[in-house]
């Protein structure tokens, strides 16, 4: 194996095509802030100010809008290849533009395993086709994500998707020593390991959260120890040999606790939560509804609590969605035979509004950061993630906050109908997305 490049992917060429429209994007509240014109010219923000004029260009106006940077999912299942009948690149960058995304990281556990340099690229090449989003793949850390040899790391990392973010996501890495050499050996990229904490010896045909709820439906529990147990575990070896570590889909209190004191010991290690997980709890598996089927479990109100206050105090460093699309007959099933995982991009800000900004643990500077700069830093993936301010990449959402609306699965862009939130009213809507000063999205519908 070569050695890999250093640094991070990159992302295409920052100009857009010749001949591309610029906009004037007017009255528009950056952050929430004072209203301002943005003017995007060659995929970036050109100028800022009140009464720009751009003669020839197209204006939209943008008064009432909050503008944030283009949001970054850190965890999205985009199925491409092998289950295209649950989600396609296409579909899933579709429903990634709706929710107000510019760059996607797409996880490994396709069919076949994206576990080669031939399988990102071909991933990195179909997101480059839809043009919706930057699809960034995520690469498996064992073969096969069989968890018993590491993957070719190497070859990954130097391939034309540059890869930097490792995960056998679906699945815990549960040896310790093959997870302590993934660690070890992406330390030479500056990559990371993306761990799905759950040792499997303790949640063996579990169904739901361990508690109240699993005694009541006499169904096996998937208790907090099994996640926690793994965490605190991977702290241990990613602050042994140095290596950067990242945790997927933190859900019970007990693991805001182990990374609050991982990083006052200086671990170097990054986590997320999902937006289910800051607003659903146990108690909807009651209705036996398979919709509320996840992986990790929904947990109690008091995990939700602890969640939201970590995500607020920086021990959770970002929000990623999870995306976990499936086909009806996967899903529309009963209980025990369904499988776990819910849609999450096209519903993630708004739930992310409803947990954390109308209930003052956020401001809009504070969703920019754990929706778009943790996770293009997390994932080392320029072009992503920067300040709305001139010279800055034009990748932005504007989102009407004082709206709401009522979830029809039936209108959502994604292939597969498996949200949680269905006939549920959020508030806060995404009205337009620009990819490198190009629209997705605009009047909260899609481009392409
Ligand atoms: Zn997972």
């Amino acid at each position: 194996m070569s050695p890999p490049h250093e640094g991070g992917p990159q992302a295409p060429s920052p100009r857009a095509d010749p001949g591309t429209r610029d906009w004037v994007i007017s009255g528009v509240r950056p952050y929430g802030g004072a209203p301002t014109d943005l003017l995007l010219r060659d995929g970036v923000i050109a100028g800022a100010g009140r009464d720009l004029a751009a003669p020839g260009a197209s204006r939209l106006d943008a008064a009432g809008l909050v503008a944030l940077p283009g949001l970054v999912d850190l965890h999205t299942h985009l199925r491409e290849p092998g289950r295209e009948d649950a989600e396609t690149v296409q579909t899933g960058t579709r429903a990634a533009a709706l929710g107000g995304y510019t760059a996607v990281f797409a996880m490994a556990n396709t069919e076949p395993v994206a576990d080669t340099a031939g399988v990102v690229e071909q991933v990195w090449r179909l997101g480059r086709q839809a043009g919706l989003a930057d699809v960034q793949p995520v690469g498996a850390v064992t073969v096969g994500l069989a968890g018993e040899r590491l993957a070719e790391l190497g070859a990954m990392a130097d391939s034309a998707a540059r890869v930097r973010v490792f995960s056998d996501d679906g699945r815990c890495v549960a040896d310790p020593a093959l997870m302590r050499r993934a660690l070890e050996y992406v330390k030479a990229f500056g990559g990371v390991i993306a761990q799905h904490a759950e040792e499997p010896r303790l949640t063996e045909g579990a169904q739901l959260n361990e508690g109240v709820v699993s005694a009541q439906l006499g169904l096996v529990g998937w208790p907090a120890a099994a996640e926690e147990a793994i965490i605190a575990r991977d702290a241990l070896l990613a602050g042994h040999v140095g290596s950067r570590l990242h945790v997927c889909h933190v859900s019970t209190a007990g693991s805001v606790e182990i990374l609050r004191w991982a990083k006052a010991r200086g671990v170097r290690v990054t986590a997320e939560v999902t937006p289910h997980h800051l607003l659903l709890t146990d108690d909807l598996a009651t209705g036996y509804d398979p919709l509320f089927k996840v992986n990790p479990p929904l947990r109690t109100a008091d995990d939700v609590a602890a969640l939201r206050a970590g995500l607020a105090d920086g021990t959770i460093d970002c929000v990623a969605t999870d995306h976990a699309p499936h086909a009806m007959e996967d899903k529309e099933t009963e209980w025990g035979a369904a499988r776990p995982g819910m849609l999450g991009l096209e519903t993630a800000l708004s739930v992310v509004v409803e947990a954390m900004v109308h209930t003052g643990l956020l401001d809009w500077r504070g969703v920019a950061m754990r929706m778009s700069a943790a996770p293009a830093r997390i994932g080392s993936l320029a072009g992503h993630g920067a300040a709305i301010e001139p010279g800055a990449p034009a990748n932005l959402v504007l989102l009407d906050p004082d709206t709401s609306w009522t979830v029809d699965p039936g209108s959502l862009a994604s292939r597969s109908r498996n949200t949680p939130y269905a006939h549920r009213e959020l508030p806060a809507r995404v009205v337009a997305t620009f990819l490198r000063g190009e629209p997705t999205v605009l009047d909260g519908k899609a481009q392409r």
